[in-house]
């Protein structure tokens, strides 16, 4: 079910416990900042989801509330992991869904990165 991106924080969230360690992930990177781990259900032959460490619903939560360290740190790793993903020569996209018409269904902040194939112009609406 798509979430409420203005919803409080659930501390038990699926990503927050990947991030407490009570749940494993397929970790591709870590840092002060972030958790990167492949998607349990890739919809590209590359599909990694980056992730703040601290508590933020979504990308409207995280880009109202964020500090402006925290803000930096995320963008830097997403695009450290792409390079190192080497996706940035064959290209790439990233994506956040935000709420119910964005399809968010993990109400903790997540970047979507995909890669390894052409993507087409957009993402399907269905
Ligand atoms: P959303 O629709 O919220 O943008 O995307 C959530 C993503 O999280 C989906 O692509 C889904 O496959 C992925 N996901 C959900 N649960 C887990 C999990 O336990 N582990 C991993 N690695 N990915 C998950």
């Amino acid at each position: 079910m798509p979430i409420d991106p203005r919803a409080p924080y659930d501390p038990n969230n699926i990503f927050a416990r990947i991030l407490r360690g009570e749940i494993p992930c397929n970790r591709v990177y870590e840092d002060a900042f972030v958790l990167a781990f492949h998607d349990i259900a890739p919809q590209a032959p590359v599909h990694v989801l980056v992730i703040p460490k601290a508590a933020y619903v979504s990308w409207d939560d995280f880009s109202a509330s964020a500090s402006a360290e925290e803000i930096a740190g995320f963008v830097r790793a997403v695009g450290h992991v792409a390079r190192e993903l080497g996706l940035v020569d064959p290209g790439y996209r990233m994506m956040a869904n935000v709420g119910h018409d964005g399809g968010q269904e993990v109400p903790h902040l997540h970047v979507h990165l995909f890669g390894g194939r052409g993507l087409g112009r957009m993402i399907s609406a269905g």
